[in-house]
């Protein structure tokens, strides 16, 4: 039985700053609540973590640099046009996470081994403010949870507070913090005025239990979720990636009972599905990484993006599977979809072309505007 790590945030055990950060009050703020001593380092000087990436990634993982986003914290999510996507903007607010999943994406899109995380939000949030005077009534769903963790560092940062904050004055927007940490005592006694939707992860019992280290527990994965709803947050969960492995049907059924014995169907606003996809680049550095892993040597094809998926025909099965039970338990108004998939797995598994609901990123903008 896998027992919880607790805030992963602990995990860290060096500081870095970067020197033009310092002085910053929300470098100071940060620096505070680590209680940890600080290496400074002067601009475009890197921590210095033995041995060479991938390989000291592990080690990496115990060090937080606070630095600065000399590009963009706004942009489009990096989809791909020959599968549906949603129309997210993500919210850059660093890279790298302290938890450890087998199948993170970040082990082979990142080239550096240690944890940014960008403290001059002035300009995030100048940022964001140009985005919504820009955007002539379009509607934002934003994440923060696309390159690093939402929430795993928040005991830290407390950045959530500043965010939701922020939502909460806008009306044609709706933030995700996806988060498999149960991190939540920021988002408590905010006046959210439900911009912010707080999602979770899951998978199959077996797949938390040995390829997401680190993580939360599935049961307090859904306390979390639970308490949130509670706070009036409505939910997302994502079950993504979807892996195949010895009793997955039963593995992922089990998540969904217990998924709505512990939450309010009528609060989700979305569920998403997407099948195990990756850069091949990532199969080499994780299974180096995690030798008793065995679900990158299952059968996959090449995608039209470049990324390794399984047959359709597998997608299709397990996708069949696992939207049947939730169709035994979701609420009328909340969108189930398919992260990065094509016209005829939508078919096939829904009956339905998204053209017929008039988009995928209309269905979801009117899960969280009813
Ligand atoms: S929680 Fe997300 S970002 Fe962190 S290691 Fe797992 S997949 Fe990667």
């Amino acid at each position: 039985m896998k027992t919880g790590y607790g805030n992963p945030a602990r995990y860290i055990t060096e500081l870095h700053v970067e020197e033009s950060c310092l002085q910053l009050p929300y470098t100071q703020e940060i620096i505070a609540r680590s209680g940890l001593p600080v290496h400074i380092l002067q601009e475009n000087v890197d921590p210095d973590i033995p041995g060479r990436y991938p390989d000291n990634l592990t080690q990496g993982k115990h060090h937080l640099m606070l630095t600065k986003n000399r590009g963009t914290f706004f942009k489009p999510c990096p989809a791909t046009k020959q599968y549906r996507c949603c129309d997210y903007q993500v919210l850059n607010i660093g890279m790298g996470c302290p938890m450890d999943c087998v199948y993170c994406i970040l082990q082979a899109y990142l080239n550096n081994p240690w944890i940014s995380f960008f403290v001059n939000i002035d300009d995030l949030f100048a940022e964001l403010d140009q985005a919504f005077a820009a955007s002539d009534g379009a509607f934002f769903r934003i994440g923060t949870g696309e390159f690093t963790d939402s929430l795993a560092l928040d005991s830290l940062t407390g950045l959530s507070r500043r965010l939701v904050e922020y939502m909460s004055r806008k009306k044609s927007a709706v933030l995700e913090l996806k988060t498999k940490s149960n991190m939540i005592d920021n988002l408590n006694g905010l006046d959210h005025k439900g911009r912010t939707v707080v999602a979770w992860s899951l998978n199959s019992p077996s797949v938390m239990a040995a390829e997401e280290i680190r993580t939360a527990t599935l049961d307090e994965r859904l306390a979390a979720a639970a308490q949130c709803a509670d706070w009036g947050y409505r939910l997302a969960f994502h079950f993504d990636p979807i892996i195949y492995h010895e009793g997955w049907q039963d593995g992922y059924r089990q998540t969904i009972k217990k998924l709505f014995s512990r939450v309010p169907a009528d609060q989700i606003a979305w569920i998403s599905l997407g099948a195990l996809r990756y850069l091949p680049a990532l199969k080499n550095i994780a299974t180096d990484r995690f030798p008793q892993s065995r679900f990158f040597y299952e059968e996959f094809i090449d995608g039209l993006d470049g990324k390794s998926r399984y047959f359709r025909s597998r997608r299709v099965a397990m996708y069949k599977v696992i939207a049947d039970e939730l169709a035994g338990y979701v609420a009328p108004k909340t969108c189930v979809y398919f992260c990065m998939e094509n016209d005829a797995v939508w078919q096939e598994v829904f009956g339905f072309s998204l053209e017929d609901r008039g988009g995928l990123p209309s269905m979801l903008d009117g899960s969280v505007n009813r």
